[in-house]
């Protein structure tokens, strides 16, 4: 979860160990470094991955050659498939950014109300 404290500073928080229903992350293991980032593409992994690149281009407009791993959105509703480098420089510098979750319904079974 990502959140704003008062003076408008990004505070990224988490939870240290894993839910007991996600699966373990492919590089699991004691000398790495618990990242959200790595749970999240752990479980897009865990789904059969989705197969394209980093969606992201740099400022000469050249794709990134990086495979994505995670999906993030903002609060305007745009979506991209990135890798986990241009994840952590968006969720760092934009702050309406946030790691899209595909469990769930999100907020469709509310709109789809009678
Ligand atoms: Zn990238």
């Amino acid at each position: 979860m990502k959140v704003l404290d008062p003076d408008g500073n990004t505070v990224l928080l988490g939870q240290r160990e894993p839910s007991a229903s996600q699966p373990p992350a492919a590089d699991d293991g004691a000398t790495v470094r618990f990242s959200l980032l790595r749970e999240a593409a752990a479980l897009v992994s865990a789904r059969g991955g989705i197969g394209h690149q980093c969606q992201v281009r740099d400022r000469q407009g050249r794709p990134c050659p990086n495979r994505a791993e995670v999906k993030l959105a903002d609060s305007m509703g745009d979506r991209a498939w990135v890798c986990l480098v241009h994840a952590d420089e968006i969720l760092v510098t934009v702050p309406e950014a946030f790691i899209a979750c595909e469990d769930g319904q999100g907020i469709a079974a509310f709109l789809s109300r009678p």
